[in-house]
């Protein structure tokens, strides 16, 4: 259930509210957006009469939620979110781009793509130090090496950096080195980690995973949110379906009906979703000109030789040109990407 304050509403009036609803067997959140308050309610709500609720003063409305999750759910919390990493902002009218490779390979390796991308305008680095790979005997990463890697690499170009978890086990090494959690594909059902990471302060990049409707999604999203921490990011990254052509397919109505089921920033992985480089600059502004509030795009200084992900790695050539297109979708859509 959800109970919108009138817009002349005071944090006293809605404290009122939530103490008369304290003697019903529910948690009561208030969120003060920049113009509503708005009070959640999850638990049982069965005996909680809409009619005795509206007459508390300062009640605009009472609603009651059929979808399964609460606080991700943008009746819950009308007002986009912001969630900052560093100094970038996503869920509002910058659209920061993240950027990198697939996996950290090398010291150099990492700082000079870190360079190149933050020269072309970028505002966080991509790289993942634990790949979850589909065979056993593929690249699996340098592990926490490359978590220190990336960290000197974030050090000597400031971008902050995001990067996979794949097991609970590296929480306490990721809390020392990352700026962000990419819970990826593979793991976006991995409700022991998501719990887990509910418990940071961090932001966490959460990817839809392959086979995943839109609602399991944010139903992941409430596993992390439940434990307190709020700080979500989603990310539409390409599902599984009949089409070979494409690794994946790439379903851009999810940016829309994202951003209109939730308050959370959504954002675009058009790499994994194309699985070919010449596919990224399309698949990147239609996610722009679709609405999407980031995008995360791999790049590799050799994609030829790159451990992992090379046919869908653009040259940091490739991005520098990509970005100067995308500034212009970005404001033709009445968004910004600055480029450096
Ligand atoms: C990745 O970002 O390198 C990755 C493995 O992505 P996904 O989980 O979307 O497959
Ligand atoms: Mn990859």
């Amino acid at each position: 259930m959800i109970i919108v304050m009138k817009n002349d509403a005071t944090r006293a009036q809605a404290a009122q509210a939530i103490d008369w609803l304290s003697q019903f067997p529910v948690e009561a959140t208030p969120i003060y957006g920049a113009d509503t308050i708005v009070i959640g309610l999850v638990g049982d709500t069965t005996q909680v009469d809409e009619e005795m609720v509206m007459m508390r003063e300062g009640v605009e409305r009472v609603m009651k939620v059929s979808e399964p999750y609460k606080r991700a759910n943008r009746k819950f919390h009308p007002d986009s979110s912001l969630i900052q990493v560093g100094d970038a902002v996503f869920g509002g009218t910058e659209i920061p781009v993240i950027a990198g490779p697939c996996s950290v390979e090398t010291e150099e390796q990492i700082l000079e793509v870190a360079q190149r991308v933050r020269a072309a305008g970028a505002t966080l680095l991509r790289g993942g130090a634990f790949k979850p790979r589909t065979s056993p005997y593929s690249f699996q990463g340098l592990k926490a090496e490359g978590l220190i890697y990336m960290n000197k690499a974030s050090q000597d170009t400031g971008l902050p950096i995001v990067t996979e978890i794949t097991n609970i086990s590296q929480i306490e090494l990721f809390e020392q080195y990352a700026d962000m959690y990419q819970v990826g594909a593979r793991n976006m059902q991995n409700f022991e980690l998501l719990k887990a990471l509910g418990f940071s302060s961090k932001p966490v990049l959460l990817k839809r995973g392959f086979s995943n409707t839109i609602e399991e999604l944010l139903m992941s999203a409430e596993y992390i949110m439940s434990n307190g921490n709020t700080n979500i990011i989603l990310c539409e990254r390409g599902i599984r379906t009949y089409e070979t052509a494409t690794r994946n397919t790439l379903d851009i109505s999810a940016v829309p009906v994202l951003k209109r089921l939730s308050h959370l920033p959504v954002v675009v992985d058009p790499s994994h979703a194309g699985g070919i480089a010449w596919l990224v600059p399309a698949l990147s502004k239609a996610a722009v000109a679709a609405g999407a509030d980031g995008l995360i795009i791999e790049v590799h200084n050799d994609p030829a030789n790159a451990l992992s992900d090379g046919m869908q790695s653009l040259t940091p050539e490739d991005f520098e040109r990509l970005m100067k297109e995308l500034s212009q979708v970005a404001t033709a859509v009445g968004r910004t990407i600055t480029l450096s």
